[in-house]
């Protein structure tokens, strides 16, 4: 089964694929010729998700998702949830917002430092709009792991139940826990029992 995900992101490309198997095939914008920016101008996960799965689907009119994600730290009141991407200003910099985060929660211990990653996929199937979330419950570390899977916030979030990060983790271990593993597995369900 062919399906457009609606992101430029290479890590999430992976993750996608890996989540549903070799029985989907994941094309993405740019592989079919489209150069330019999918807009999220919303002040919600739920909203930029269904605005980039509606921006593509107007592009190619075929079957597509599009996965909006955030992470939302208690401490911080629920920052910087859909703001996660620019958390250190005007540039997607993912050193820089895991350095303000850090820098932010400075002296917190790590009891203290619960967090969670948010994901709301959204699939437009046949032009009907379906939406899929999954969470991520742990903890942002006292400091940046050295490991090297993963992408973002990944070198700073500790999944609850775990004593490492999930850039200390296998991309598969990753999509057992992970918010994106949970959303992606429920697009996956609902696919196998509505093919077109
Ligand atoms: P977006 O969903 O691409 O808008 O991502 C928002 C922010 O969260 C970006 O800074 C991403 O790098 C980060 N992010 C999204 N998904 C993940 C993940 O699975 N792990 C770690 N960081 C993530």
């Amino acid at each position: 089964m062919d399906l457009i995900f609606a992101s430029n992101n290479p890590h999430k490309q992976i993750e996608a694929q890996e989540i549903l198997g070799p029985g989907f095939h994941i094309l993405t914008p740019a592989s079919l010729g489209f150069a330019g920016d999918l807009p999220e101008t919303h002040a919600t996960l739920r909203a930029n998700s269904v605005e980039k799965a509606c921006a593509v689907w107007n592009l190619f009119q075929a079957d597509c998702f599009a996965d909006d994600t955030g992470l939302e730290v208690d401490a911080l009141g629920g920052a910087p949830g859909v703001y996660s991407a620019r958390y250190a200003g005007g540039e997607k910099d993912p050193a820089a917002n895991r350095r303000r985060l850090l820098k932010e929660l400075e002296g917190l211990p790590f009891e203290k430092r619960t967090a969670r990653f948010r994901c709301v996929v959204s699939l437009i199937q046949g032009g009907v709009l379906h939406i899929f979330e999954g969470t991520c419950e742990g903890h942002i570390a006292l400091q940046e792991s050295e490991g090297v899977q993963g992408f973002g916030y990944d070198s700073i979030f500790v999944p609850e139940g775990m004593d490492v990060t999930i850039a200390e983790i296998s991309i598969e271990e990753k999509n057992q826990l992970s918010h994106r593993g949970k959303a992606m597995r429920a697009l996956q369900c609902h696919l196998l029992q509505h093919r077109g």
